[in-house]
């Protein structure tokens, strides 16, 4: 197999699909692209006469086109067979003017799950042309831990060690890591912050003694964060589901141009998006909405990003991010594949925290991508009057892509990030209603939506606690070297 995948940031540093899957980010700090995607066209006749798991089949194959079609229909089976409650895995529903894609139906509530649990599926396949096994590291402010403890629980040739920090995560978001099952999984409390943990996590990926130890025991030490390959892809296919759904519908006909507003923070779910319409896609317009850290609003605007400011704590944690990854690609793909353009941009981003692309890359920008963002008094009152108006309750993360949505004008589908069931009392207060325990705000987020919590997170409630491992950071690395001497 050729290796088609190479770094935004220089020419030479190459990968085949199943090596990305594995190493996650390129040698040189650069994240693995694929420079032909608008040589893979994706026919639209055929996804609208296709489920859900043969159109990922379909959409992988192009992209990761090392991987055998037996191999990837086993993944995608794997990660979709069961695991998510509706059959659609990302239902459309219509919402007042616009359509709500729902991406959170997978076993944590929210969108991460669709990455989630079919990477670690990629990762084991690679895997197997290999004599290693895989440690995912993670250290979490809560989210994004759980949705990875789902996705590898007791898949085969892979262990997870997730970190976050003592105290300083919801009460639900501790019990859905608290209580995670598998034989594979280990889960830490860490003193101290989310930084403490992230920095230490950071450090252990750099530490000789324990890469040495890992390699002599045949482990691969890995992230699962959203950089990765595995993870971006998957998120493509929802993009072409809701198109499908919207033609099945009647709402439009195949070749016309819907516009997608997208409640973003590290950018990887809006980039999917881009990259279907690289693929074939008609979108007229993407919406990139973000919260209070509005640093990318902020870049579309003006052309210039700019992370000197301060980091601000919202209710919609997911989106609280200064540095928003994913769009290195982006500004590979508008740049003309212009690597060392990219290579010079990020260099300043890390030296200086700021960088700016120049007025003709701005107005390709701008032509493409919608930008605004709202800050958490803006968020509770869309939540509000949404549901006055239409009884849909959608959670904060959606409801800032609801907000910008508005100023789309045809089609509009709004991604919804999380249930709002994960965000129970912050959507209470914005019904005007509060609650400070948990368990009741989710209780009567039922009766106000007149729809069902998730039952994984209505059992947590009364679920077993299987893990009570307390850490300081000095003590992660000894953790990691026991997990990693078991895995033999
Ligand atoms: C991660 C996350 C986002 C942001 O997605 P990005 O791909 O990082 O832009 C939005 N909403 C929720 C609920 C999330 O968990």
């Amino acid at each position: 197999m050729e290796p088609i995948y190479k770094s935004t940031r220089s020419k030479n540093i190459q990968a085949s699909p199943k090596q990305a899957v594995l190493k996650g980010i390129a040698q040189d700090g650069g994240l693995f692209v694929f420079d032909d995607l608008d040589q893979i066209q994706i026919d639209l006749n055929k996804i609208c006469s296709q489920s859900y798991l043969e159109n990922a089949q379909y959409i992988l194959s192009g992209l990761l086109p090392d991987y055998t079609q037996e191999e990837l229909k086993e993944c995608v089976e794997n990660a979709y067979g069961n695991s998510f409650a509706s059959d659609a895995v990302t239902p459309l529903v219509k919402v007042g003017d616009q359509y709500v894609l729902e991406l959170f139906h997978g076993p944590t509530s929210a969108f991460k799950d669709v990455a989630l649990t079919l990477l670690p599926q990629l990762m084991s396949q690679a895997l197997k042309d290999t004599d290693e096994k895989a440690l995912i590291l993670t250290a979490t402010s809560g989210d994004t831990g759980k949705a990875a403890l789902s996705g590898f629980q007791d898949v085969k040739n892979t262990g997870i060690c997730v970190f976050y920090p003592n105290g300083k995560v919801s009460n639900i978001q501790y019990r859905q890591m608290a209580c995670q099952q598998g034989s594979n999984v280990h889960v830490y409390a860490v003193e101290g912050n989310f930084d403490d943990a992230q920095s230490m996590v950071k450090k252990l990926f750099l530490d000789k003694e324990l890469n040495e130890f890992a390699a002599k025991n045949k482990v691969r030490l890995s992230s699962a964060n959203s950089i990765n390959i595995g993870r971006l892809v998957p998120q493509i296919v929802y993009y072409f589901e809701a198109y499908k759904q919207l033609v099945k519908d009647g709402v439009i006909q195949i070749g016309d141009e819907v516009s997608f507003s997208v409640p973003t923070g590290n950018f990887g779910d809006v980039l999917a998006g881009y990259y279907a319409s690289l693929m074939g896609l008609p979108v007229k317009k993407f919406y990139v909405a973000s919260n209070s850290n509005s640093v990318l609003s902020d870049f579309f605007e003006t052309g210039t990003y700019d992370r000197n400011r301060p980091f601000v704590q919202t209710i919609s944690p997911s989106m609280d991010i200064l540095i928003s990854s994913n769009l290195e690609r982006l500004l590979y793909y508008m740049s003309g594949k212009d690597a060392d353009q990219v290579a010079a941009w990020m260099k300043d981003l890390a030296q200086k925290g700021v960088y700016s692309v120049g007025d003709e890359m701005k107005k390709k920008l701008q032509e493409t991508f919608g930008w605004g963002y709202f800050d958490d008094a803006a968020t509770k009152e869309i939540i509000a009057e949404v549901y006055d108006k239409t009884g849909y309750v959608l959670d904060p993360h959606s409801a800032i892509g609801y907000g910008l949505g508005k100023e789309a004008d045809g089609v509009v589908v709004t991604l919804a990030t999380a249930s709002p069931y994960k965000f129970s009392r912050d959507v209470l207060s914005a019904l005007k209603e509060e609650e400070k325990d948990e368990w009741k705000a989710l209780h009567r987020i039922e009766e106000l939506s007149k729809t069902r919590a998730p039952k994984a997170l209505a059992d947590l409630e009364t679920a077993e606690i299987l893990h009570t491992d307390i850490l300081q950071p000095e003590e992660m690395k000894e953790a990691v070297m026991t997990v990693t001497g078991e895995m033999k």
